[in-house]
């Protein structure tokens, strides 16, 4: 799955309120459980992706400690469709695009 896919789909799962404090560890963590990514994966492979998710506006660091970064969401993720990719968690003002494949999304 890709990362970024995988890294909104564990926010929407766990942590879609605005108040929840969450960190970048604990989505790893998931994400390995649940069998999302490869269990090598380690915090610095999804570093980028995270940072990617703060730039486009998605979540805010409130809080950094070593690699520990500290999450919350600006607003509740919602749940779109993509035909090709399945469900994609977006943030209210992002484009109605499909993150993976760049496909418009149904609804
Ligand atoms: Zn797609």
């Amino acid at each position: 799955m890709d990362i970024s896919l995988a890294i909104r789909r564990t926010i929407y799962s766990h942590f879609n309120q605005v108040d929840t404090i969450f960190t970048n560890d604990q989505i790893l963590e998931i994400m390995v459980r649940d069998g999302m990514v490869e269990e090598a994966l380690t915090v610095d492979d999804v570093e980028g992706h995270f940072q990617s998710l703060c730039k486009d506006g998605v979540v805010r660091n409130v809080g950094q400690n070593f690699t520990t970064m500290y999450l919350k969401l600006f607003e509740p993720l919602q749940p779109v469709q993509c035909e090709e990719c399945g469900q994609i968690p977006l943030y209210v003002e992002e484009p109605r695009n499909c993150i993976v494949c760049g496909g418009t999304i149904t609804q």
